[in-house]
């Protein structure tokens, strides 16, 4: 079976956003039959590159829900969304696998690293699975990237989170994807291991890249250039350079 190559954007200007969602809502129906739920209800939001915006709100508001209909992780039941200019759900489940391998970085909570192999064996697999010659050079470079060249033959299970993390972020970026998604990426790490994931994250940004990341960190969250505050599968609010006490404000607003 042969694959045309991706569907080209329709001309897009230099400023298209990295990421565009158009009133995306999802809805769960259970296997078991029984009501279907709809979680998020119509969240529009754009990202530009270079931009790093946060996504807070109380638990089970929606956040990871969000990040994966944006990340092309989960089908939204309605609405649009465009990484890079492409309408990601209108692509085929094969195309959008491609298109998450060539332009999409997720970062989870819990690392999600395989415990048997090396780091560097760790950065290269998903460029391995999509069948590109990978360097070892170019595996080195993207470790060394997050201060982790050191450690590119040393197993998941011999790292401290923090250091998991950075592994997680070098093969995340090391597509050199247009948009990085973090979903509670400092969740699971101590606070001075956090801060620097976090300015690892933010390095991303100044590189050019877009960063959405979920946190319910509101000190991280308060690093971004901007917040959006969810409530019950909504936009509660947007805040332009936030602080962490406006945050806690209006998550709190937002119970
Ligand atoms: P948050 O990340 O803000 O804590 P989530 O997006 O994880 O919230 O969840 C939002 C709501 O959607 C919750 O009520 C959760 O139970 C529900 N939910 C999430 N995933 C599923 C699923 N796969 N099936 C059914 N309900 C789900
Ligand atoms: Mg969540």
């Amino acid at each position: 079976m042969t694959d045309a190559p991706l569907p080209r954007p329709t001309p897009v200007p230099a400023f298209a956003p990295a990421l565009e969602a158009i009133d995306v809502a999802k809805t769960f129906r259970p296997d078991s039959g029984g009501e279907p739920v709809e979680v998020l209800h119509g969240i529009s939001l754009t990202v530009t590159p270079g931009e790093m915006v946060s996504v807070v709100g109380p638990s089970g508001s929606g956040k990871s829900t969000l990040l994966y209909c944006l990340a092309g992780l989960e089908r939204p039941s309605r609405g649009g969304v465009r990484i890079g200019g492409v309408d990601t759900t209108a692509l085929s489940a094969r195309r959008l696998a491609q298109l998450r391998r060539s332009s999409i970085g997720f970062v989870f909570q819990s690392y999600n690293l395989i415990p048997s192999l090396t780091a560097a064996q760790n950065v290269a697999l998903p460029a391995r699975l999509a069948r590109r010659a990978v360097a070892p050079d170019e595996v080195v470079e993207a470790l060394a990237a997050v201060g982790l060249a050191e450690l590119a033959d040393a197993k998941p299970p011999s790292m401290s989170g923090g250091q998991q993390q950075r592994v997680a972020i070098a093969r995340a970026l090391f597509a050199r994807p247009g948009i990085l998604f973090a979903d509670e990426p400092t969740g699971a790490l101590d606070a001075a291991a956090g801060r620097v994931v976090l300015d690892l994250l933010r390095g991303v940004r100044d590189a050019g890249s877009a960063v959405l990341m979920v946190t319910h960190d509101l000190e991280s969250a308060a690093r971004a250039d901007r917040a959006i505050v969810i409530r019950d599968g909504r936009v509660h609010q947007e805040l332009a350079a936030p602080t962490a006490e406006q945050l806690f404000d209006a998550v709190l607003a937002a119970r």
